[in-house]
């Protein structure tokens, strides 16, 4: 989202005309943008075989999925369902990375069914793997480096205490299992967590990795995850992507050398593609006084957009209705009955009620995390593509808070 003459807007379509248009509360995606970051993220491994998975429960409507694929990205599924929606979206199975954790077997087969990758994240589920399918299916393993990374504890995913992966430290019994059954591992995966902005953390992993490597003879691919932090807040600091990706080439060409061979190597990134690529449109129903703030009630809550109220994440607001109006505090909070807030004392150019705001970073897991809690309907999805606003999902209705409930004799 830019402002053009006093107007923001996305490929020139007005935001304001897109409230109007399709009402409010709206998730309003850019195209272009999401290209830009697939680009630029690519763009920093000129020299390498780089594939890039989008991590899709960031954002996983169709038409986002199917614009990913048009750019030549992969995906990575984290459930049989977001496999389903991949495949519905038009991705060759192939393409298709699934990195269960927890589920039950038959989930597992079912991917594998379907002709997915699978990604093996516990040992005692290898050897069911193994009971079933020997070498017949290759697999990738999920390994545990016990890294501390993350911006917050709830999405750091490498550490000690961490359910995921298989711990580094279980190697020796880890290798057992795959020469005991003769398993065809052609990758090593490891996500350490999201919100990671230096190349230091993804290095430690590299290398940790690479050491293991050497036990892994047939390795195709390797996977260094996600983790790529976006800017939220004004004054945060930009992932440094050229410093990140000439360190990890470096370290990723001496490791293929010693390998003997050159392996693809993969990246599975969702907020960095999607995040700064959507908005959520809102209006104000109420400017509220009271003793200690100035409260703007949104039509729109913690329903629509967790991550303020489940991370304490900071998303940029501002109102698109009053661009050059008098700066003023205010409390900005959403419409459900306990308290759910999306921004506390930040400075928006005077509101009214009836203003539209922009919620800014709302790309990715925002949708992805809605609920219908309060039993309100989630919001309308909007993709600017080719400079026009087209649907990408209809705003709910009654039915759909109805749909599967089943009505009794009472
Ligand atoms: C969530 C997740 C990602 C994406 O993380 P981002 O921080 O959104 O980039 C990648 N890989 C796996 C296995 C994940 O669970």
């Amino acid at each position: 989202m830019e402002l053009v003459n006093n107007k923001y807007q996305i490929q020139g379509v007005n935001l304001i005309d897109v409230a109007n248009e399709f009402g409010t509360p709206v998730y309003v995606y850019d195209s272009e943008r999401i290209k830009a970051q697939y680009e630029k993220l690519k763009g920093a491994f000129p020299k390498l075989d780089v594939k890039i998975k989008y991590a899709s429960k960031a954002l996983t409507n169709l038409a986002v999925l199917k614009y990913l694929r048009s750019l030549g990205a992969g995906l990575d599924a984290v459930s049989i369902q977001e496999v389903e929606l991949g495949l519905m979206a038009g991705f060759n199975p192939k393409d298709i990375m699934y990195t269960p954790n927890g589920v039950s077997f038959d989930e597992i087969k079912e991917g594998i069914e379907k002709g997915v990758m699978i990604n093996i994240d516990n040992i005692s589920v290898l050897e069911q793997f193994g009971n079933e399918f020997r070498d017949t299916v290759p697999v990738f393993i999920r390994l545990n480096p016990h890294l501390m990374a993350g911006g917050n504890h709830k999405i750091s995913t490498g550490h000690i205490d961490s359910k995921f992966g298989i711990s580094i430290l279980q190697t020796r019994h880890l290798l057992r299992v795959i020469e005991t059954y003769n398993i065809k591992v052609v990758g090593l995966h490891m996500h350490t967590g999201s919100d990671i902005l230096d190349a230091g953390v993804f290095l430690n992993g590299a290398k940790l990795l690479f050491d293991l490597a050497k036990d892994f003879k047939e390795l195709r691919f390797i996977d260094f995850g996600s983790g790529f932090k976006v800017p939220y807040h004004e004054s945060d600091v930009q992932v440094d992507l050229e410093d990140l990706g000439e360190k990890i080439s470096k370290a990723f060409r001496a490791f293929c050398k010693d390998y003997g061979r050159d392996l693809q190597l993969w990246f599975e990134p969702g907020k960095y593609l999607v995040s700064e690529a959507g908005v959520l449109l809102v209006k104000t129903n109420v400017v509220k006084t009271t003793p200690a703030t100035v409260f703007v009630g949104v039509d729109s809550g913690m329903n629509h957009l967790i991550r303020p109220m489940m991370y304490d994440a900071y998303h940029d607001i501002v109102n698109i209705s009053n661009i050059n109006g008098t700066k003023r505090v205010y409390t900005i909070v959403g419409y459900i009955c306990e308290t759910d807030t999306f921004g506390w004392d930040r400075k928006l150019d005077e509101v009214k009620e009836g203003d539209i705001l922009a919620i800014k970073n709302a790309g990715a897991y925002g949708f992805s995390m809605s609920s219908n809690y309060n039993s309100r309907f989630r919001p309308a999805e909007v993709l600017i593509y080719n400079g026009k606003p087209h649907l990408i999902r209809k705003r709910e209705t009654m039915e759909d808070i109805t749909r599967n409930q089943v009505d009794i004799e009472l």
